[in-house]
This record gives C-alpha cells, sequence and structure tokens, in this order.
C-alpha cells in the first residue's frame, strides 16, 4: 500500500520535475580535489528555495546518498540534490516540501559560481557513511562530518528554521528521556 502510494506521487511530480531541473540555477561541476559539486549559475538570496527536492526512491535502508526524512526512512532524491556537498559553514538549509521531500533554501546569499552546500547534520541524526575528515574548507569546519546529534547548541540554534523536523522530535524524545 505504502509502496503504491509513493509511486503514485512520483509519477505527479515527473512533469515538475522535469520542468524544474531545465533552467534552475545551478549545475554539476567537477573539480580535482573536491570532485562533483553543484554550483550556482544564478544569484540567490536568503530564503530563496535554490533547489526544488523531489523524492526518487524511498528506500529500505541508509546509504551514502540518502537522505533521512524521518527515524527510520530514507529515501534517494531525484537529479542533483543528491550531488549536493556537506559544509560545516553552508549556504543552504533544508525546508520539507509538500511531497515529503527536502527543498534547500538559501541561508545567505548566494552568487555566480559559488558551491551549493549543506550542512549533512540538516538532515541525518547520525553520520554513517563518512567517517572520514570532513574536507569543506569552511574556517568553522568541525574537523569531521557529525550528525545532528553531536552537534553544538549554538550550531543547532543557528540553523533553526533550517533543519528536517523530525530531527527536533528526536531531540526532544531524548531529553525526556534522559529526566
Ligand atoms: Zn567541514
Amino acid at each position: 500500500m505504502e509502496k503504491a502510494n509513493w509511486g503514485y506521487r512520483l509519477k505527479g511530480y515527473e512533469k515538475m520535475s522535469r520542468e524544474l531541473n531545465t533552467n534552475d540555477g545551478f549545475e554539476l561541476r567537477e573539480s580535482p580535489e573536491k570532485g562533483e559539486g553543484i554550483f550556482a549559475t544564478k544569484p540567490f538570496e536568503v530564503g530563496d528555495t535554490v533547489m526544488v527536492g523531489i523524492i526518487e526512491e524511498v528506500l529500505s535502508a541508509n546509504h551514502s546518498h540518502a537522505s533521512q526524512i524521518s527515524e527510520n526512512e530514507y529515501v534517494l532524491h531525484a537529479g542533483m540534490i543528491s550531488k549536493v556537498n556537506h559544509s560545516c559553514g553552508p549556504n543552504c538549509g533544508i525546508r520539507v516540501n509538500e511531497t515529503g521531500a527536502h527543498d534547500f533554501i538559501g541561508m545567505k546569499d548566494i552568487s555566480v559560481n559559488e558551491e551549493i552546500t549543506f550542512d549533512y547534520a540538516m538532515r541525518n541524526y547520525t553520520i554513517d557513511h563518512f567517517p572520514q575528515q570532513c574536507m569543506c574548507g569552511s574556517k568553522r569546519c568541525r574537523g569531521r562530518i557529525t550528525g545532528w546529534k553531536d552537534l553544538p547548541d549554538e550550531k543547532k540554534k543557528e540553523y533553526e528554521g533550517f533543519v528536517a523536523p523530525y530531527l527536533l522530535e528526536l531531540d526532544a524524545r531524548h531529553s525526556c528521556d534522559k529526566v
């Protein structure tokens, strides 16, 4: 039942996805140092929807390109969203759209040729697939890519309104557990 429902949703958004992914102010580029990344081809302002999320597939388990959308649900986003790199000082955050997918929203003004980034901690409670050193190059790099669970409180505050809502639910539940 669940699956059929997702299939239906996907069909409905196929057309939208084609329209949205054609012109849209970003493109995939490859750099020798960082590999593939998504770069702005037009300027964006704070609050702009930079990339529209479309769910391509619901997964039964996490893997390196998956997006976590609830405590136990992982999806694959269609198009270039899955290629957006992590930064510890990102220019985009996450907002859930009406399909349950994650849109990327500008947290800072973004200029042409700037790489579009978000913080993986905005989406994943824990990070299981990136144990290596973070290479984001941000002045505020944490050194290692960590999940929401391990973010300092001031960072969580800074990201308010730009993270997957289920992370806040998990936080609330865990703080109840502790009491
Ligand atoms: Zn970093």
